[in-house]
């Protein structure tokens, strides 16, 4: 059974905008804050991750 997960389940409640965004675009909008923390919506609750296992795991063509 395949898990289907939300487009935008990350969060940053330290920018001044708290929309969801896709881990890509979260990645993005934090290479110059990347001291900010970064929450992962589960689908319960909230957890942290690094931007460091975000730039990791987000697959692109850069
Ligand atoms: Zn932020």
């Amino acid at each position: 059974m395949t898990e289907e997960l939300p487009i935008a389940l990350f969060c940053c409640f330290e920018c001044f905008s708290h929309t969801p965004l896709c881990s890509q675009c979260i990645f993005q909008a934090h290479q110059e804050v990347p001291f900010h923390h970064i929450q992962k919506w589960t689908g319960n609750f909230f957890t942290k991750v690094s931007l460091y296992h975000l730039g990791h795991t987000v697959p692109g063509p850069y």
